[in-house]
């Protein structure tokens, strides 16, 4: 099967102790994605002609940013620039009626910003949004982590130490969470999928309420009548919860 390519590197993540063994897979693939872009590859033609076209999203900016290949990023935005220029100038021009018609394109563009679906046909803001919500780095990290999605399901349905680590382990973050639940629907038949809802469930539920627990002794330390008591787990809680609501890895030393 083609998920045995990926099942390593998901074995990996469950082996290690997070509060989402999902998010540590994509963030692997996030910096792996980073080091690519960085790396040889934005001089290959083929790769040049996909970012030029679709950019990167603000997020994927700045973390390029914080890398040390500025002149790296600075080719990519620099050929990027003018293709946008290059057809910025076309849609304008051959839409000139709305041009004169138009009183804010702004506006548009923040009214369309959250809209996908572009259903105001104005031809300049859609353009515009798409380039706004494209991006290299996302559309390479989607394709791999769909991948990651199908492997956890194949070890899940054919692998019992597999379903003992999870079982071990501290649940997902929110977003996770929800999405597994989702795909579970379609990747398990029915026993399966009650199989695992009446284990995957109460893991997260405990470790919400186990996280929930943690943060309520990092504000009791607070307290001076607990300032000498120990921290227990509760050092690092804030950054914990954060990744358990909101998938967001902040560093310990961040904080
Ligand atoms: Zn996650
Ligand atoms: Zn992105």
């Amino acid at each position: 099967m083609k998920e045995k390519i990926y099942t390593i590197p998901v074995i990996d993540a469950f082996k290690e102790v997070t509060e989402c063994p999902i998010c540590n897979l994509y963030k692997k693939l996030e910096d792996d994605s980073i080091d690519f872009m960085l790396g040889p590859s934005y001089m290959e033609d083929d790769i040049r002609m996909e970012t030029n076209k679709i950019g990167f999203c603000p997020h994927h900016y700045e973390k390029m940013f914080e890398e040390k290949n500025r002149l790296g990023l600075a080719l990519m935005i620099h050929t990027h620039l003018q293709e946008i220029n290059k057809k910025l100038s076309k849609v304008i021009s051959s839409n000139k009626d709305f041009n004169v018609k138009t009183k804010s394109l702004f506006s548009m563009i923040k009214t369309s910003k959250n809209n996908t679906s572009n259903e105001n046909n104005n031809p300049i803001s859609s353009y515009i949004n798409n380039v706004y919500n494209s991006c290299y780095i996302c559309n390479r990290i989607e394709k791999t982590f769909n991948r990651y999605v199908d492997t956890f399901f194949y070890l899940w349905k054919n692998d019992e130490n597999f379903v003992s680590l999870v079982s071990e382990g501290k649940g997902f973050c929110l977003s996770h969470f929800s999405l597994l639940l989702e795909r579970a629907s379609s990747a398990l038949n029915k026993n399966q999928y009650n199989h695992f809802t009446q284990i995957v469930i109460p893991i997260q539920l405990e470790n919400l309420k186990r996280i929930e627990d943690e943060i309520d002794w990092f504000i009791q330390k607070f307290d001076y009548r607990f300032k000498d008591e120990p921290w227990k787990n509760s050092k690092d809680a804030i950054q914990r919860s954060i990744l358990k609501i909101a998938s967001k890895q902040i560093k310990i030393e961040d904080c």
